[in-house]
């Protein structure tokens, strides 16, 4: 997607250990106009697939989630990090996070994700994939099926959209980087 390119170009910045910082466009403050736009983008790439609901992750997966939703008119549902005290029957699995080194035990009630559910997974970053195999693991045990999955940014060089490929999942990452070796972003 030509202007995410450009945006990541001109705003994106490097840190050490491969970590890109968009946050004054995607992470912490947001463009809408462009968060729209990437929602249509992810929209026409999963035309072809048969799907009833939006799943992300919290919490950057959210503005990208819900723009695909509104314009689908579907329902989003975003895994949560914390346990909440009232919810009763949930799944739970357990994702290492890459930017905090820590892992965390998500959940989502079992009531928004059921085997009548055909689920297009979005999140900001593709990096290692553990955000993502946690959805595959929530969605086995509720016996969902995994239409697709889009990323705002996939860090090429880093394996989690390899992963996710093997095991037949449709991934499609509206931008994608090679490197961010020297502190150089470097887009493909
Ligand atoms: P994964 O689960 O694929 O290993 O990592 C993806 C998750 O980690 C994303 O949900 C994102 O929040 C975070 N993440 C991974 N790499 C980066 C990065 O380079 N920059 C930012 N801002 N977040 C990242």
């Amino acid at each position: 997607m030509e202007l995410l390119k450009q945006r990541i170009m001109q705003d994106g910045r490097c840190y050490p250990g491969g970590i890109l910082k968009v946050d004054s466009f995607i992470n912490h403050q947001m463009d809408p106009m462009l968060m729209y736009k990437i929602g249509e983008e992810f929209i026409k790439r999963f035309s072809n697939e048969n799907i009833n609901k939006i799943v992300t992750i919290e919490a950057s997966g959210i503005a990208p989630a819900i723009m695909v939703g509104y314009i689908m008119q579907l329902p989003v549902v975003f895994v949560k990090k914390k346990k909440p005290k009232t919810m009763e029957n949930m799944l739970t699995t357990v994702v290492h996070s890459f930017t905090k080194d820590r892992d965390y035990t998500v959940c989502i009630s079992n009531n928004f994700l059921t085997p009548d559910d055909r689920i297009l997974f979005i999140d900001d970053f593709l990096a290692f994939g553990n955000a993502a195999l946690g959805i595959v693991d929530l969605a086995k045990q509720s016996g969902a099926h995994i239409a697709g999955m889009g990323f705002i940014i996939e860090k090429a060089f880093q394996d989690g959209g390899n992963v996710l490929r093997k095991m037949g999942i449709h991934v499609e990452s509206l931008a994608i980087i090679d490197s961010l070796d020297d502190c150089k972003i470097t887009i493909r």
